[in-house]
């Protein structure tokens, strides 16, 4: 067994236990091995182990990677998507986690229609506001999904988050529960085409607190592949 498959069984216990222990059904979690950085061995070595999705921040380093890889492996784009590049993309992601302005959906709608598909999409919220971070403010989330989910060829499946860094992963809990609460709150206005059933938080260092306060995507980089 190769590193990165026993690192992956691992984190699936982790997800399992945390799941057990709230009382979850570990089928409701789905795990997005962050793969930036990492060459396209390492993404063939955890599609081996079982490993479908792979997230990616940067728009370069997937297409690349994509074309190196021939198994049929499920893309997530992650990172900060400049409009410009979504053509490059389009057709070839299964879910977008960070759209945090209408432009940007409005060429995701664009690009994923001329193709004839549906672009799957979260809306990333900035729920501490920290001037570092991208993502939409928590006031005007529900603004934006309204304004997307007005756009063909798009479906708005839920929210994502990136709480600030904590050494102790309980004190990004309150941030997780806001994103949860944000997301209930948007599902209650039931807006045609917005599901809000997906929930993307929870990295290497807080992935368990974030199943706890009901993530449905972790999204996993060094506990799975090391240190970058
Ligand atoms: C890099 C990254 C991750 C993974 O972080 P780890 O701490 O390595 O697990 C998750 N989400 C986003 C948006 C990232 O950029």
């Amino acid at each position: 067994m190769t590193a990165i498959a026993r690192h992956l069984e691992l984190v699936q216990q982790r997800i399992r236990a945390a799941c057990l222990r709230c009382g979850r059904d570990p089928g409701t979690v789905e795990l997005v091995a962050v793969s930036k950085t990492r060459p396209p061995q390492d993404i063939i070595e955890a599609f081996q182990a079982g490993q479908l999705i792979f997230g990616e921040n940067y728009v370069q380093e997937l297409t690349a990677k994509a074309d190196a890889i021939a198994e049929p492996v499920n893309w997530h784009f992650i990172g900060h998507l400049q409009s410009n590049k979504v053509r490059q993309i389009a057709g070839r992601i299964s879910l977008i986690h960070s759209v945090d302005r209408l432009s940007l959906a409005q060429e995701l709608s664009r690009q994923w229609g001329r193709l004839g598909q549906t672009c799957n999409l979260l809306v990333q919220v900035n729920v501490s506001g920290e001037t570092t971070k991208s993502g939409t403010t928590a006031e005007e989330a529900l603004t934006l999904v309204r304004a997307v989910a007005e756009l063909p060829h798009l479906r708005v499946q839920g929210l994502m988050t990136m709480p600030p860094f904590f050494d102790a992963p309980e004190e990004a809990r309150p941030f997780f529960r806001e994103l949860r609460q944000l997301a209930e709150k948007i599902r209650d206005e039931q807006i045609p085409g917005v599901a809000m059933d997906q929930l993307s938080m929870g990295m290497s260092g807080d992935f368990e607190v974030a199943i706890e306060e009901g993530a449905t995507l972790v999204r996993v980089g060094t506990a799975i592949f090391g240190e970058r």
